[in-house]
């Protein structure tokens, strides 16, 4: 038993390498395929388990569902307001996290927002 969910943690993995920052259903519907014997609450629970690990980030925006990101290394991100497209951009420098004694800063993420190329045309 515990060898299969670690061989369903890594498939799942996979999955998140092959897309680019998927939601969760989106995993699961490209499993479906590639892996079928995984069901949906095993890619649900897994990617869970993946980001509670540091090996995937959850990335969340305001109003939508989590997508996930198998890219760790600290980076921004653009978002497309037309197409809802997520791109990768490289980190051009580190913030410091705020200090107060009202929250605990663990995270930081920066998104930009604007119209792709392919919306463009
Ligand atoms: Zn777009
Ligand atoms: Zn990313």
């Amino acid at each position: 038993m515990q060898r299969r969910s670690t061989k369903q943690r890594e498939t799942v993995y996979h999955a998140l390498m092959h897309l680019y920052h998927p939601t969760a259903e989106e995993v699961y519907e490209y499993l479906r395929s590639e892996a079928p014997s995984i069901g949906r609450a095993t890619v649900f629970r897994n990617l869970a388990v993946l980001s509670e690990e540091g090996r995937i980030v959850k990335l969340f925006f305001p109003d939508e569902v989590a997508h996930y990101d198998a890219n760790t290394d600290g980076h921004y991100h653009f978002i497309c307001r037309h197409c809802e497209k997520i791109i990768d951009l490289p980190a051009t420098q580190k913030l410091s996290f705020p200090k107060s004694d009202r929250f605990t800063v663990d995270e930081q993420s920066v998104n930009f927002y604007g119209v792709c190329r392919e919306c463009q045309k």
